[in-house]
């Protein structure tokens, strides 16, 4: 695995990211507002993986917008509802086509209520992702080796869960109803950002 680190942005005419993409972003908390994004992460499932550090709270990043905006490329997330909004809020775009391997776990995974990353990494394809630098710092302007690799972890294992959960929801016959949650995300999203966090809209 090799690891990349850029500040800010990805180069110029940038071309190691090619295909569906794995994305996760680091940030200072669950706040949306008071937290900011510090790093966003990205694999396209070739075992290495890109991050791009934000100092200096700049998150103007045209390479790194286009890339993520590019219709035409799914984009796997864990828990996309918190990274879509972290994205639209900080960066102001949205990353459509969307897989979320959670909402995917929920659906096709019923006899369990544990969903969270490392469970289903750990139950699905048998590979235990070390937990221990989730709740970091990611504001330092150097984030350590360890911070590295931890924040790498999260996006390479997810194009493997989206093949495994897929099999499952195909054999279930719920693709076409996660694809229908999928596709509603980057409004969930949108809610989250303009007020409705906490609300169920749904609800009675
Ligand atoms: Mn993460």
């Amino acid at each position: 695995m090799t690891i990349y680190l850029y500040e800010n942005d990805l180069p110029e005419n940038f071309s190691l990211l090619t295909g569906d993409l794995a994305i996760d972003t680091e940030t200072m908390g669950l706040n949306l507002y008071r937290d900011r994004l510090c790093l966003i992460q990205i694999s396209n499932g070739d075992g290495n993986a890109h991050l791009v550090q934000f100092k200096d709270k700049l998150y103007d990043c045209p390479n790194l917008k286009k890339l993520l905006s590019d219709p035409t490329t799914e984009k796997i997330f864990h828990f996309a509802r918190f990274d879509l909004a972290c994205i639209k809020y900080y960066l102001g775009i949205d990353c459509t086509p969307v897989f979320c391997t959670k909402i995917a776990s929920r659906l096709c995974r019923t006899n369990t209520d544990r969903h969270g990353l490392r469970n289903i990494t750990k139950e699905l394809l048998n590979v235990d992702l070390d937990k221990q630098q989730q709740c970091s710092d990611w504001g330092d302007a150097e984030i350590s080796k360890q911070q590295q690799v931890y924040a790498a972890d999260d996006v390479l294992y997810l194009h493997a869960l989206r093949k495994t959960l897929k099999d499952r929801l195909i054999r279930d016959n719920r693709l076409e109803l996660a694809q229908s949650c999928f596709e509603f995300l980057p409004t969930r999203a949108r809610l989250d950002i303009e007020g409705w966090i906490d609300t169920d809209i749904f609800i009675h």
